[in-house]
């Protein structure tokens, strides 16, 4: 099965050249060849690559090492259903010797960049994840792509990214493979931290309750039930009928509390907690790492701080 929502762009996991734009780019390149050297894709001092977000920008960079750089697209803080491309993401892929999506229904700005990039190759890191539906509709909705707030799921972005990354460097192989394996170790622990730290939590307060309902896979490997006010923050509205709903879940269950997550306005969550009578247990990360200084800048921190927070807000 393919994701259809950039039907004709991207297919499957294979390599695929992007059309040439044009003109713009080639004068923007050439206007800045000089103070842009070592960001070419095939540049002599190694790769360079873009993501489309932070977390799959780490994700790649845990695999390529010292082989090359990679940046990402959407700014720590925003969040990477919705965004406004500006130009200099167009020049970042097309000096890239390869363009890192998500797929699953992530990247809805996409076409965008696909369409004004020079002819960067695209590839979608999630291909063989298992999808769970966006919403009710089931066999008819488009996936959830919050699936890397589950560490179950990392070792399927990880096969891919080295896979793709000796695709590009052969040479550099045995480097890949052993900073894959070693990352994939620190996941295996990280997994197991979760599975330990969330188990003693009682049954009827294993409820995460955002503004986004990202947890489904998160929810679903470590036995929670999720809720949102809304199920992807490309559909936000907060409507009073969507916050109500909520609210009436929550006074079913007996949980201490909800969340708010760092890239999303807090204030609907707030209205929930004070008409639920639940207190906010703290701040998720879902859709970017930890800005700089925060101690969460990477994946595998921003994973044990959600599963510490989630720990203390509903053990009691
Ligand atoms: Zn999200």
């Amino acid at each position: 099965m393919k994701q259809h929502w950039l039907k004709g762009l991207v297919a499957g996991a294979g390599l695929l050249t992007v059309a040439a734009c044009g003109d713009a780019d080639e004068a923007e390149n050439n206007d800045t060849a000089n103070v842009d050297e070592e960001n070419t894709g095939d540049a002599g001092d190694g790769l360079y690559l873009t993501t489309t977000f932070s977390i799959t920008a780490d994700f790649v960079e845990q695999v390529l090492g010292d082989r090359g750089e990679v940046d990402y697209i959407v700014p720590i803080g925003e969040e990477p259903h919705e965004y406004e491309p500006v130009p200099s993401d167009f020049r970042n892929v097309s000096d890239s010797a390869m363009f890192i999506t998500h797929g699953m229904n992530l990247e809805e700005w996409l076409e965008q960049i696909v369409e004004n990039a020079s002819e960067t190759p695209i590839t979608e890191i999630s291909e063989g994840i298992d999808p769970i539906p966006l919403d009710e509709e089931g066999e008819n909705s488009p996936p959830d792509p919050h699936a890397w707030l589950s560490p179950k799921n990392v070792d399927t972005y990880i096969d891919n990214i080295t896979e793709m990354l000796i695709e590009l460097d052969p040479d550099g192989e045995e480097e890949y493979e052993a900073n894959a394996e070693a990352y994939l170790e620190e996941i295996d622990e990280l997994d197991q931290f979760v599975e330990e730290q969330t188990a003693d939590i009682p049954e009827e307060h294993r409820l995460i309750a955002l503004s986004e309902n990202a947890f489904k896979y998160f929810g679903e490997d470590y036995g929670f039930d999720t809720e949102g006010v809304w199920e992807i923050n490309s559909h936000e509205e907060g409507t009073s009928g969507q916050i109500s709903r909520l609210i009436d879940v929550l006074s079913e269950r007996e949980v201490p509390g909800v969340f708010v997550e760092t890239t999303v306005d807090s204030r609907y969550m707030e209205t929930v907690a004070d008409d639920a009578d639940v207190e906010i247990k703290g701040e998720l990360y879902t859709d970017a790492v930890g800005e700089e200084g925060s101690g969460q800048e990477t994946y595998v921190d921003m994973i044990r701080h959600n599963a510490e927070t989630i720990v203390e807000g509903l053990s009691e």
